[in-house]
């Protein structure tokens, strides 16, 4: 099992002493993280690399997942959309099922924990249902900068009754909220089977597995099929792409229990790209397997983040963590991990033709390709490991539960 002294060698014994310090203040408290989710986006991937940690340093974490039934998903896939900026019909039936599957949820989980930390929209009516005996959290990852006025009135009644919201990036804090709104920037981790370091071998031989051929060079996006992710302006990034340089497009995707939009967008990807489905120059492949995800990140020669609204992006690091350029487009938490020119490109969510120029000059330029994707991996190392995270986190904690 992970432990915090195995990072040492990649960020040294000033960051690590620091977190142990920190940690000791907190010993024997317990935590709670709430979600939606074990797997499958990046809040799950978060949590699954942090939780661990926090335990080897002392901090007893807990770890929740909401279980509500299939239609309960829909509801709050759709919530999760208006506040991301679709209008939603906000019925009585939706927020019904709502709440009373966090009531149902609140019946049988029991939380005397120090501190609860709820993340996302879906769990956020738990505090109603809870008699709070501790400070809450309410950690959100998403873009709420243009959210269904109706609907943030309404998620709004839940969020005031926390001590504290959590947010990805300055530009995400509320006016409208009178409790204290923190920023800290998700992260990637380094040890973790889908960012750590693979030798040749383990890399042919997941490129054999998965079928992938590399006799041409890779394009590859890396995300759950949803609207917000912008499948389709991928395929027509790759169109004209194709146009300048043969290359392979590759749409590395995976399903998540509390996304149920994600089978719908895989089958009309499927059929938007039946052409190139049978000539083989776009490959759909399940990326469930951390290790195929890491090889792809590694042999792909640009990695494509077409986003129309982004939360954070960890793919983003991920890539760049592996010394492959990206080319995203400038929203959320994006442009926070991508220094434009020099780490990768930034492009306008709209300007397909601008994203296909840069991926072909990537493509043609390999020098380019080589030194952008150096400056990347050194930019990740200091800002979004999950070391300087864990720090974030401690601080946090302590504010909430000593200060
Ligand atoms: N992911 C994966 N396999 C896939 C697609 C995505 O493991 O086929 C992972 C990806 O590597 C990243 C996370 O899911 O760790 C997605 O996080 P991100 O912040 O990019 O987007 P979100 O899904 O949270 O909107």
């Amino acid at each position: 099992m992970k432990s915090l002294d195995d990072y040492l060698p990649i960020v040294g014994e000033k960051v690590v002493g620091q977190i142990y310090q920190k940690a000791h203040r907190l010993i024997n408290k317990h935590i709670v993280h709430i979600n939606s989710t074990a797997y499958g986006g990046g809040v799950a991937e978060i949590l699954n690399n942090l939780i661990v940690l926090l335990n080897d340093i002392g901090v007893d974490a807990g770890w929740r997942v909401l279980i509500g039934p299939s239609d309960f998903f829909s509801i709050t896939k759709k919530f999760h959309n208006g506040l991301q900026g679709n209008s939603i019909n906000l019925s009585n039936n939706k927020k019904r099922l709502y709440l009373e599957t966090n009531d149902r949820f609140s019946r049988f989980t029991h939380l005397d924990h120090d501190c609860v930390i709820v993340h996302d929209p879906q769990p956020l009516p738990l505090i109603k249902f809870n008699k709070k005996i501790q400070p809450w959290i309410w950690r959100c990852h998403i873009d709420i900068t243009h959210p269904s006025p109706e609907l943030w009135n309404f998620v709004k009644t839940f969020i005031l009754r926390y001590d504290l919201m959590v947010i990805s990036s300055e530009q995400f804090r509320k006016d409208d909220l009178p409790l204290e709104q923190k920023t800290i920037h998700p992260s990637i981790d380094p040890l973790s089977p889908k960012n750590m370091d693979l030798s040749d071998d383990l890399i042919a031989k997941t490129l054999k597995k998965f079928d992938i051929p590399m006799d041409k060079p890779l394009i590859t996006q890396v995300s759950r099929f949803d609207p917000w992710k912008d499948p389709e302006g991928v395929l027509k990034v790759f169109n004209e792409v194709k146009e300048k340089v043969d290359c392979r497009l590759v749409y590395c995707y995976n399903m998540a229990p509390d996304d149920p939009e994600g089978i719908i967008i895989y089958n009309k990807m499927k059929r938007i790209a039946g052409k190139y489905l049978e000539s083989g120059d776009v490959l759909f492949r399940l990326g469930d397997d951390q290790i195929l995800v890491n090889v792809l990140q590694r042999v792909s020669s640009v990695i494509l983040q077409k986003s129309i609204r982004e939360g954070f992006g960890l793919t983003v690091s991920e890539a760049q963590w592996k010394e492959t350029p990206v080319v995203a487009s400038r929203v959320g938490g994006i442009p926070e991990q991508v220094i434009d020119g020099k780490t990768g490109f930034l492009v306008d969510p709209q300007d397909i033709s601008g994203c296909a120029e840069k991926v072909v000059t990537l493509i043609k330029d390999k020098k380019l390709a080589a030194k952008m994707g150096k400056e990347a991996k050194e930019f990740v190392k200091q800002k979004f490991l999950i070391t300087r995270h864990l720090d974030d986190y401690l601080n946090l904690l302590i504010d909430v539960l000593i200060s």
